[in-house]
């Protein structure tokens, strides 16, 4: 278990260290900015949305190790994704780290994301992980530009 646990943490520094799909892109058509002042981390996500696919996915920002490759995979992860499985994928996500185990096949669908899940015996940390997810999310619904992880509700 340990032996996994050091493979996660390499694949998250990676990830650190080099961002995946960071960078804005030149047309996007979503975006949204997260804000998660417990840490510091600043996230912008960029999408672009075509017949309800999610051909691009980008991002900005600077933050700790956690928020950074947490954005990179979830670019990643999101890529070419119909928005409702971008949705449910958000869905489990969230519950793995908030600690409700995920059935087989969501262990399945969350693949890579999986590197993460030590973060949830770190509390604070978990807002760094989902950071990315809930700024996903608010610029696919297009509604609020800027979330923050200390909104009331959250
Ligand atoms: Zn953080």
């Amino acid at each position: 278990m340990s032996e996994l646990r050091d493979l996660y943490q390499e694949i998250i520094l990676d990830h650190n260290k080099r961002p995946r799909n960071f960078g804005k892109p030149a047309h996007p058509t979503h975006e949204a900015r997260g804000d998660n002042p417990l840490c510091g981390d600043k996230v912008t996500v960029y999408l672009t949305v075509e017949n309800g696919l999610v051909k691009e996915a980008a991002f900005e920002g600077r933050g700790c190790a956690i928020s950074t490759a947490s954005a990179s995979l979830m670019t990643e992860s999101v890529k070419g994704k119909p928005v409702a499985e971008v949705q449910a994928l958000f869905h489990r996500f969230h519950d793995m780290m908030t600690g409700n185990a995920p059935d087989a096949a969501g262990i399945d669908e969350l693949d890579k994301l999986q590197v993460l899940s030590g973060v949830r015996e770190y509390p604070m940390r978990v807002k760094c992980a989902t950071l990315s997810w809930h700024t996903l999310t608010a610029a696919l619904e297009g509604g609020a530009t800027t979330v923050s992880t200390e909104a009331p509700g959250d």
